[in-house]
């Protein structure tokens, strides 16, 4: 049975797809056979692991909103033992549309269900807001893994998130977890970001990952490539870190 991990927090660029296509890369590298699952309209998280969106005929939008079956969508990635459920430019209609939709809330986690066999984890990349795309997520998902970018007002927004976990778990997911949080985008070279790691370990304790995410140009460069770091430049910073990150999400359990 797959461990379902949704990758979340409403604010944009603070390291949420980036994280879920590498640590899904690496987390295969490892050898466990993963699936990314795509819920962003803007579906980077699509092309950051290898798929072409133009060629995509069937999105995660058909699996919400049509009844699709999943495995009629699954598409292979850019590294072994890595599948990827794609998204494209159609999701940002689901949004809507679902409002009207009898167990609105329940249809990626049904969906799932399908392939939960088949992975060792199945890995969902969030889009920026707490609407229905991320309750669907969230109600999918046994935990979830929060990037919090290094920079003033890290916090700020979390309360709304953290809310939103507790209303999932009372109506839709009782068992939904924190995974742990996660510190992105780290520069080294201002005093900055070493408050704001202290601050957020005030915050959320044991919580946050012993891998800290420094800012490196790799990580930007290798979506635009279609390739996650690992495959992009396995010696830069950025591999060596997301690697680490998925042995310690990997340990956990
Ligand atoms: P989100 O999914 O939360 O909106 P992204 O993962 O798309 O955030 O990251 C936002 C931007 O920052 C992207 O252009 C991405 O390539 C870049 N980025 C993310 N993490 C890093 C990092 N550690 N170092 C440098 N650039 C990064
Ligand atoms: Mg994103």
């Amino acid at each position: 049975m797959a461990k379902v991990v949704a990758i979340a927090n409403q604010k944009g660029g603070v390291g949420k797809t980036t994280t879920a296509v590498n640590i899904s890369a690496c987390i295969a590298y490892l050898g466990k056979k993963v699936l990314l699952v795509d819920m962003d309209p803007q579906g980077n998280a699509t092309s950051g692991a290898g798929i072409e969106k133009g060629e995509v005929d069937k999105c995660i939008y058909n699996l919400l909103v049509d009844d699709v079956e999943i495995k009629d969508i699954i598409r292979p990635g850019s590294v072994d033992n890595l599948s990827v459920v794609p998204a494209t430019i159609q999701l940002s209609g689901a949004e809507i549309e679902l409002v009207s939709t009898i167990s609105r809330e329940v249809r990626l986690k049904n969906a799932l269900r399908d392939v939960i066999k088949d992975y060792d984890y199945i890995i969902i990349d969030c889009p920026p807001s707490l609407g229905l795309l991320t309750i669907n997520a969230l109600t999918a998902s046994d935990s979830v893994l929060i990037p919090v970018q290094c920079e003033y007002y890290a916090l700020e927004g979390l309360s709304q998130l953290l809310n939103t976990v507790r209303l999932v778990q009372k109506h839709l997911n009782h068992e939904l977890a924190i995974e742990g949080v996660l510190l992105t985008m780290l520069d080294a070279r201002t005093n900055l970001g070493l408050q704001v790691i202290e601050e957020v370990k005030k915050y959320f304790r044991e919580k946050v990952y012993k891998t800290i995410i420094p800012r490196n140009v790799r990580l930007s460069e290798a979506p635009s490539h279609g390739l996650p770091i690992i495959s992009y430049d396995a010696r830069s910073k950025g591999a060596e870190v997301y690697l680490d990150l998925a042995k310690e999400v990997v340990a956990s359990g």
